[in-house]
């Protein structure tokens, strides 16, 4: 039976697209190995995420979005209910959950308020480059930290002249005895201004010409450390209760102990940390389409002109499904490339394809509800103009639509010809 489905897969010139083969049983029972149940906690993880944000955040949210004051209730409770720092290893105390039940709690969040929830994707960021390559002492210090008290981190790699092309970073790291100091301005850091510690890309290699792959170190840096200058919060066009700054380091002296594996391999860290944050980012932008698509039938069935509901002209109708189904495609995407690492896979090519689509389709989404909302839409009484503002930033944060189309090329090619 196997070796007949292999051969019907050469015949078909079928390839896998996961970049490893997955385990193939021998005795295939029809629904087997493919499934679209989530088991009992992942259920309990979901409704507990939406149950907080349909009950806490959503009717604070537009005041949120007014004032842009930080959200630290918010942040405080979906830490007690622990829907923050999901991922955080069990030997650090965390619950050391997968990508995969990452992806259904922030999407959750993001139905709510995806200001709120960047704020809290941010800690996964911070902390990823640390889960990934920390030692132990480094996780149980400073991944440990965050599972006795809602503390916040962030991820500082981006600076004023260098967002896409992150080996064009200028902040520079010298060793001096056991020690290493560092000088450098970082730009558009979420949680800038509240984080405890954060994630810092450097280059510590003296030769301009060192390549990407050497020429960097990853590091943990105290948020308390003497020379860290941080700069005032950002008036971003959306997402206005999540904390943008810029963060000036001037001579921060930082251990030895505090570099996170070996110098001169922070690059690899830094975007290694992309294959496993980039699902629950995308996750972030389906929350926020499903939100939209939910409010606009909302809308559709109440709203009547020429004597009927809208959603009774066939044109508003259709928008409608065609917003569903974009939605669903854009979840099914998120899960693959949560699934996808959570066997343990390289999963860049995937990771990518969600992050691009559901990025794209959330600003077609929340543009097509404020369409379907009229005039009211383009009204901040009504909860559609803020998901517009909201969406853009899923196609420029995390590396923007561009750079993933870029990365879904290369391990496209790469793959057609292996
Ligand atoms: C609200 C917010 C929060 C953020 N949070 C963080 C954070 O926590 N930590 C952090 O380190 N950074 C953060 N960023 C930075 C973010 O990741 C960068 O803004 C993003 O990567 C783009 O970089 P850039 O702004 O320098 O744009 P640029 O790199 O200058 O790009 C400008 C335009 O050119 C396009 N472009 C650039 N190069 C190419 C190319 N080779 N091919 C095709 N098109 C290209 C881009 O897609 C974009 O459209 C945040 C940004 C914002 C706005």
């Amino acid at each position: 039976m196997f070796e007949q489905v292999l051969q019907s897969i050469a015949q078909c010139g079928w390839r896998s697209q996961s970049s490893q083969a997955a385990q193939v049983s021998h005795q295939i029972k029809p629904g087997a190995g493919f499934s679209f149940e989530l088991s009992d906690e992942q259920r309990e993880f979901q409704a507990t995420a939406r149950k907080f944000a349909r009950e806490e955040i959503i009717p604070v949210a537009a005041q949120y979005d007014k004032t842009g004051e930080y959200p630290v209730p918010l942040i405080k409770r979906a830490w007690e209910l622990g829907l923050m720092n999901s991922h955080i290893p069990e030997s650090c105390g965390g619950l050391g959950l997968g990508t995969f039940e990452a992806c259904l709690i922030t999407e959750e969040l993001a139905y709510g308020c995806t200001g709120v929830q960047t704020a809290i994707e941010a800690n996964s960021l911070g902390q990823m480059p640390v889960i990934i390559a920390g030692n132990e002492q480094q996780q149980k210090k400073y991944l440990g930290r965050m599972t006795e008290e809602p503390l916040m981190c962030a991820y500082c790699v981006t600076e004023p002249g260098a967002g896409s092309d992150v080996a064009g970073i200028k902040t520079r790291a010298e060793k001096k005895g056991d020690e290493y100091v560092i000088n450098g301005q970082k730009m558009w850091i979420t949680n800038g201004g509240k984080a405890n510690w954060y994630f810092l890309l450097a280059r510590s290699s003296p030769d301009p010409k060192a390549p990407a792959s050497k020429a960097f170190t990853g590091f943990i840096v105290e948020a308390d450390s003497p020379g860290i200058q941080i700069g005032r919060k950002e008036l971003n066009m959306g997402q206005r209760c999540s904390d943008t700054r810029g963060i000036v380091f001037e001579d921060v002296r930082v251990p030895k102990e505090n570099v996170l594996s070996a110098e001169g391999v922070g690059f690899k860290i830094a975007m290694g940390a992309f294959d496993k944050t980039r699902p629950p980012v995308a996750a972030g932008a389906v929350g926020l389409a499903q939100r939209a698509l939910d409010e606009a039938t909302r809308y559709a069935l109440e709203r009547k002109t020429f004597g009927k509901p809208i959603i009774e002209h066939q044109a508003v109708s259709f928008m409608l499904a065609e917003m569903a189904m974009k939605v669903e495609l854009a979840r099914l995407a998120c899960q693959r490339a949560a699934w996808e690492i959570d066997a343990g896979r390289r999963n860049t090519y995937f990771a990518s394809i969600a992050k691009a689509f559901a990025g794209d389709i959330a600003n077609q989404l929340a543009s097509d509800a404020v369409q379907i909302f009229g005039g009211n839409g383009f009204n901040s009484e009504y909860p559609v103009e803020k998901l517009m503002r909201d969406a853009k930033i899923y196609q420029i944060y995390e590396g923007t639509a561009q750079i993933q189309r870029l990365i879904i090329a290369r391990e496209h090619v790469a793959k057609f010809k292996s």
